[in-house]
Order: structure tokens, then C-alpha cells, then sequence
């Protein structure tokens, strides 16, 4: 029976208009205890080797596994696997404070969650006893390896294969803008172990495996040279015959796209948090030089188009923080998440991007000078927007889930 008008306008609003506890965040002093400590850390020891990382494209070991002590690695997981058991707004937190002195390096920690995340949701007791805790403990870094020559948005065109013979998964293919590539200990490697069913299910029969570095027939082929995030290094992959014991099969048999998926949907936030962190970066950036530089005998600050500039800039970082927020305390409270991360993952980077442009601008010459930061921070955002899923791609997620929840 067809719903009368004030009942289809009833079902609309539950839809489109959330209950208001979905959109509560809470910030609490251990929140900004991290904050501060992160922050500490970033200022003395990141910030004077922020310009060299950017400029020789490599960030030290040492300086990550420092980063790691601090907590970088722990802060989401169980105590049992050696975690901090805190929540996600907290990494977001943590992210954010990384990535406003260097993205580059918030990057690495980015990548390596891709592989720690969905151990912690798929591996078994065994996978993460021998790969979880050490990750955990910062000892070894991971690289997510789901990109090929061929396929990026589109994962389920992959191309890699992976085939069973008896007691071990032998791997062929060859993956690219793996970042962390160079650097890792332990690949997620993604392959088709069976053919599609049909043209609409060509998700299905796609696999996860873990393969550790050194492993015969695995090469790190070839640095990709960017222009942003440098020092996170991106570089192809060539699986040649890689043979990987049969429990090395992250999650079931087949579930590798959703595996995967399921990784973007969480990881998104992480990007989201280097966005805001960018967008803070550039905000100080602007404001400060603004105060100092003087034109026509006054302060750039106060020139009223200068101010506008300035107001744009706090309205673009606001708007970042609060939606980043937003989505992690979705997911921490244990609520759908998915529209959130998406729409939290854009709007970051794309303020990421404009508040660089508008800092750039206040710059004046010195905006584009190498010399000044901000010119890596507009850089940096253009890489923000593609990985884990281009922004047009989170759009269509958007209007996915939005058909979706209409439909229901
Ligand atoms: C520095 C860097 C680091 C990266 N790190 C990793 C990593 O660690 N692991 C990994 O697996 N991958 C990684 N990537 C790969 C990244 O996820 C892909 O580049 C991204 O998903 C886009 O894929 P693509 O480059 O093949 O572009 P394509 O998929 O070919 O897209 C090209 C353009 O077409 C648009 N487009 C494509 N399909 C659609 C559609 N259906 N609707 C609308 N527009 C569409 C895209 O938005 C884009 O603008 C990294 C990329 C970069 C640049």
C-alpha cells in the first residue's frame, strides 16, 4: 500500500535528518595530553628536519622508530597485543599533530595502519602473535599492497594472481605507488585466486596474503619519484612466483575486496586527520606571516582582504577538524561510519588544499619560494586527495550510501 505524503516525509526525515546524539564528540584531558605530547615531540624533534625530509625524499629510521615509541603504532589496539586500547579520535589527534609539522612523515604511520588494521579485524591468534604485536611495538612497518599498473580506483580490476599448490600460495604480479614500499617488513599483498563469476561480481574472488620482505621472487622494482608527501616513498612491487606458507591468507578465501574496502572505509579517517593537520600548518603559516610582514607601511593583517583570506582559512580548518572528529567518534561509539569518513576524508583535503593556496597567496612572492613551507603544504595536499580513494570516488560512495539509506 502506498504511504500517505506525511508518512513518506516522516520516513524522508528519519533518513536524511540523524539523531542528534549521532553527531557527539568528545574531546577529554587524556585527548589533549596526547595532543600535547605529539605536538611537543613534532616541534623538537620533526620540525628541523621537516624542509631536508621534503627535499632528499627520505625520512631517517631512526626518526620513525622514535615516532613509533611514542605511541604511533599502539594507540587503537588491545593491551593484549601490547596496545594502548584507545580510541580512534585519539589517533585522529595524533595523526593531525604529525602531519601539521610533516605529513610525509604522518604518511608512513597512514600506510602501515593499512596493514595492522585489518590483521587486527581478520588475522588469527597465530597472524597476530608473529606480525600484530610486532607492528604494534613499532619493530616492523607495513606497506598495503592493493594498486596496479592498470587498476586504482577501480581494486577489482587487479590483475595479480595467487594460485594454491598444497601447502603454500604462490603470487604473480605487479603493484604500484605502494607506499612504505621501500621501507616495510611486512606487505598485504592483494590477488585474484579465482575468476569473476560474472561482469557484475567482478568484486568476488579477489584474496589478501601476507608476505614478508626478502621473501624469494618479491622485488621492490623502482622508486616513483612525487611531488608531494616526499620521504613516504611510493614504489612498485614485483611478485615473481612468490611462495607464501597457506596461512598467510588474511581473512577467508575470496573476501580480499572486502577486506580492502572495509580497510579504505577506516582509513579514510587517518587521511582526513593529515588534512586537518595541513590545514592548521597552513592556517599558522598565514596568520603569522601576516603579522610580521609589512606592506604600505602596516601589517599584511590588516588589510581587510588579508582578513577575509585569513577568515576562510579558519572556517575551511574548522569545518576539517569538527567532520574528522565527527566520523572517528562514529566508528568509536560503534555507529555507521561510512558516509561520515567519506565525507570527513573530502572536505579535509580538499581545505587541505585551498587553505595552502590561500597561504601561498598571503605569501606574496615568498609563497612559492622553497624556502617557506607552504608550498610543500600545497603539494602535499594534492596527494591527500587521491590516495585511499580519489575524491570523486568518495563522492560516489556518498551518493551510494545516500541511495542506500533511501531505499531502506
Ligand atoms: C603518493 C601515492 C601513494 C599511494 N599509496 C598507495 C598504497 O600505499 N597502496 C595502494 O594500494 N595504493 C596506493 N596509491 C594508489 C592510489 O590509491 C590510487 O592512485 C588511487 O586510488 C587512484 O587510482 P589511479 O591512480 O589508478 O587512478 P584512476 O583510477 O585511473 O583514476 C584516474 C582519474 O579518474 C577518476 N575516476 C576513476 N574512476 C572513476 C569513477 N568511477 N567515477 C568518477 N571518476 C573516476 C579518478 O577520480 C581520477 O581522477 C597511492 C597513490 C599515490 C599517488
Amino acid at each position: 500500500m502506498a504511504l500517505k505524503r506525511s508518512e513518506r516525509l516522516s520516513a524522508l526525515t528519519s533518513t536524511i535528518l540523524p539523531r542528534s546524539a549521532d553527531y557527539e564528540v568528545k574531546l577529554t584531558p587524556d585527548h589533549e595530553s596526547l595532543r600535547n605530547t605529539i605536538r611537543d615531540f613534532a616541534e623538537k624533534q620533526i620540525r628541523p628536519m621537516a624542509a631536508e625530509i621534503d627535499r632528499k625524499n627520505h625520512i631517517p629510521r631512526e626518526l620513525l622508530n622514535q615516532i613509533a615509541k611514542l605511541g604511533l603504532t599502539a594507540i587503537t589496539y588491545k593491551e593484549e597485543y601490547g596496545g594502548l586500547g584507545a580510541d580512534l579520535l585519539s589517533m585522529v589527534i595524533a595523526l593531525e599533530e604529525l602531519a601539521r609539522v610533516s605529513a610525509a612523515c604522518s604518511t608512513v604511520f597512514v600506510a602501515s595502519h593499512l596493514v595492522s588494521e585489518p590483521l587486527n579485524e581478520w588475522g588469527t591468534e597465530e597472524q597476530k602473535k608473529r606480525y600484530l604485536i610486532p607492528m604494534v611495538a613499532g619493530e616492523k612497518i607495513g606497506a598495503h599492497a592493493m594498486t596496479e599498473p592498470g587498476a586504482g580506483s577501480d581494486v577489482a580490476g587487479i590483475k595479480s594472481t595467487a594460485k594454491l599448490h598444497g601447502t603454500h600460495w604462490e603470487i604473480s604480479g605487479r603493484k604500484t605507488f605502494i607506499t612504505n614500499g621501500e621501507i616495510a617488513d611486512l606487505y598485504l599483498v592483494f590477488a585474484r585466486t579465482s575468476p569473476s563469476p560474472s561482469r557484475q561480481e567482478r568484486h568476488k574472488g579477489l584474496s589478501a596474503f601476507l608476505v614478508e620482505r626478502g621473501t624469494q621472487g618479491f622485488q621492490v622494482a623502482s622508486k616513483i619519484e612525487t611531488i608531494g608527501l616526499r620521504g613516504s616513498q611510493p614504489s612498485e612491487l614485483v611478485l615473481d612466483h612468490v611462495k607464501v606458507p597457506k596461512d598467510n591468507l588474511l581473512g577467508k578465501e575470496g573476501d580480499g575486496f572486502y577486506v580492502g574496502v572495509k580497510t579504505y572505509d577506516r582509513g579514510r579517517i587517518d587521511v582526513a586527520a593529515q588534512g586537518v593537520g595541513i590545514c592548521q600548518a597552513a592556517y599558522e603559516a598565514a596568520i603569522s606571516y601576516a603579522q610580521t610582514r609589512t606592506s604600505f607601511e602596516k601589517p599584511l593583517i590588516e588589510f581587510q582582504q588579508v582578513q577575509y583570506k585569513l577568515a576562510e582559512m579558519a572556517m575551511g580548518l574548522h569545518t576539517a577538524r569538527l567532520l574528522t572528529y565527527w566520523a572517528a567518534s562514529l566508528k568509536d561509539q560503534g555507529k555507521d561510519f561510512v558516509k561520515a569518513s567519506s565525507i570527513a576524508k573530502v572536505t579535509s583535503t580538499e581545505a587541505a588544499e585551498k587553505l595552502s593556496l590561500l597561504a601561498m597567496m598571503i605569501h606574496g612572492g615568498y609563497g612559492v619560494a622553497t624556502e617557506y613551507p607552504v608550498e610543500r603544504f600545497l603539494r602535499d595536499s594534492q596527494i591527500i586527495k587521491t590516495y585511499e580513494g580519489t575524491n570523486d570516488i568518495q563522492r560516489l560512495t556518498i551518493a551510494k550510501q545516500l541511495l542506500r539509506e533511501l531505499k531502506a
